[in-house]
């Protein structure tokens, strides 16, 4: 990419999307195009299609998805496959039909296989059945890597995809129905302590194993990525560290400073036990994740200090 390349960031609002606006004026970037969720709607192709005639963008990075936590994926599966679906099928095919230099796919590590060996390595997709919590997204984010590789065979073009890990950081979604894990504790530690509560509920066992990942270091890979690396295979994203729910509870009760009791509440799902990506591949291209967990989760805090009435 050029300083002045036209960049067209999907998803620029989002966790994923405006880390990347961050990383790419950082380094000097100076020709970004986005369009809100109001003036544009992805999920309707006339409307995308008017943007590309119009904007006609160089480089794609395709950040925006309908995403959610253990819960909202169970409970609103046609929502997650449909709109996902929508999403990348109008953006891949019209990143094609208005030349589009190169794009980037953002995936997820629920792609793979429930029950795949770990770390994940890249291979191991489409070799096993899916976790059925968040199937039907996964089958969407698959269909739109195949989707990558498809016109990249037909037509020649350079549409690459990445696989990040768990991701967190400013503007994440801190609904405690429909989020992650990470910022769901970071607002329940943070609300136990304003309202003085002993104790806070943490779901499942506590047991299953994650790994995480400051959005700022995902962008960064991203942006390396795209500058550098251009192939079929998928490349995952994270640092390769898995720790246990019960453990990222611990470390965030200390960022937040609450001092109160943990309660397992285990009605509530584990979903996959283990999920960590194997990083090794990402190495071999020349990029490592260089945030600590903690470091992350005091800024990811400072953030939402400094923005928690929207951020809510
Ligand atoms: P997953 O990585 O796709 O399973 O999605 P989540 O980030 O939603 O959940 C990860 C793990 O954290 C699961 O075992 C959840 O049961 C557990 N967890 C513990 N407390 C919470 C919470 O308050 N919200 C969410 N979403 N997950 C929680």
């Amino acid at each position: 990419m050029q300083k002045d390349s036209k960049i067209y960031i999907a998803g620029h609002r989002g966790l994923v999307g405006s880390a990347l606006v961050r990383e790419l004026l950082a380094q000097g970037y100076t020709n970004l195009v986005y369009r809100t969720h109001a003036q544009m709607d992805l999920q309707n192709q006339a409307a995308v299609e008017e943007f590309f005639a119009c904007e006609r963008p160089e480089y794609v990075f395709l950040a925006a998805a309908k995403v959610g936590g253990i819960l909202a994926n169970s409970t609103y599966p046609a929502d997650f496959i449909y709109s996902n679906l929508s999403i990348q099928n109008n953006i891949i095919s019209l990143a094609h039909k208005y030349q589009v230099k190169k794009l980037l796919f953002l995936g997820s590590s629920c792609i793979y296989p429930k029950n795949c060996p770990q770390p994940i390595k890249e291979e191991y997709l489409l070799t096993g059945e899916l976790e059925p919590t968040n199937d039907a997204y996964a089958i969407a984010k698959i269909a739109g890597i195949k989707m990558c590789q498809a016109y990249n065979k037909q037509y020649g073009t350079d549409f690459i995809s990445v696989m990040p890990t768990n991701l967190y950081g400013p503007n994440d979604n801190f609904d405690l129905n429909s989020s992650h894990v990470l910022p769901a504790l970071m607002r329940k530690f943070h609300e136990a302590k304003v309202n003085k509560q002993d104790k806070v509920v943490v779901w499942g066992t506590g047991k299953p194993i994650r790994e995480f990942l400051y959005a700022d270091d995902l962008a960064a890979a991203c942006v390396y990525l795209m500058n550098s690396y251009s192939d079929d295979k998928i490349v995952n994203i994270g640092t390769g560290i898995g720790i246990t729910i019960k453990e990222l509870a611990e470390a965030m009760a200390k960022v937040v400073g609450f001092e109160g009791q943990l309660e397992f509440d285990t009605t509530k799902p584990d979903g996959t036990m283990v999920k960590i990506n194997d990083v090794s591949y990402l190495k071999t291209l020349g990029w490592q994740a260089k945030i600590e967990l903690i470091t992350g989760l005091q800024m990811a805090y400072k953030w939402y200090l400094e923005n928690v009435d929207e951020a809510n």
